[in-house]
């Protein structure tokens, strides 16, 4: 699988814009998934342009959860592209006519063969979840129900290999440095505490960030 970090605070190329928010596109099992849509459509397209992109390519967007610098992008995004199944964590207020389907989420979802949905934990964020040959790969937008229950959660597809978005004020050290690989970025608070618990396996976020597991 790849992950391609198109939204993100900081970037890794003088002309990818940086901008307080998350958004990744996630390449696996056959599928082009947008997950999250950061804050402003327009930068979010535009960084799509930059990194060769195409929102036509999409075939599925899923929101981690409410917060402005997740969803602010989705509208621009789905009046380029409305043909999208539209995964949305039930505390999400958005209209089921945006897009060709919405699906609202509660409970663990099983979104395709090999990518699943860790469900609406404690009633405000989902997190993606994407089998690998390592086990488990972890797409997260700020992590607020806590690494410990989206890792717990996740662990019902096998163990978790890898962690990727932001994990906001999280100090679960011991829990990220049993993982293969923890690319920390948008809102990780401690993200120099984090990369020294796990010199071995932190990878760098940014805007251009390409992760292959
Ligand atoms: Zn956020
Ligand atoms: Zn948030």
């Amino acid at each position: 699988m790849k992950i391609t970090i198109i939204y993100d605070n900081e970037s890794t190329r003088d002309d990818l814009i940086a901008d307080w928010g998350f958004a990744s596109l996630v390449e696996a099992h056959g599928e082009r998934i947008l997950f999250d849509t950061g804050a402003n459509g327009d930068i979010l397209l535009e960084n799509m342009k930059a990194l060769g992109i195409d929102p036509h390519s999409i075939d599925r967007v899923v929101i981690s959860h409410a917060h402005w610098d997740h969803t602010g992008g989705l509208a621009v995004f789905l009046k380029e592209n409305k043909n999208v199944t539209l995964y949305i964590p039930s505390s999400c207020n958005i209209p089921s006519d945006v897009a060709r389907e919405v699906i609202v989420v509660q409970g663990p979802l099983k979104i395709t063969e090999g990518i699943f949905s860790t469900g609406e934990l404690r009633g405000v964020e989902q997190a993606l979840v994407v089998a690998t040959e390592r086990g488990p790969a972890v797409i997260a937008g700020c992590s607020h129900p806590g690494i410990g229950a989206i890792l717990t959660a996740a662990s019902a597809h096998g163990t978790v290999y890898a962690l990727i978005g932001g994990l906001h004020g999280s100090t679960e050290f011991a829990l990220m440095e049993q993982l293969g690989v923890i690319c920390a970025t948008h809102c990780t608070e401690f993200k120099g505490e984090i990369a020294s618990h796990c010199p071995e396996t932190w990878t760098e976020g940014g805007v251009g960030a390409v992760i292959n597991l």
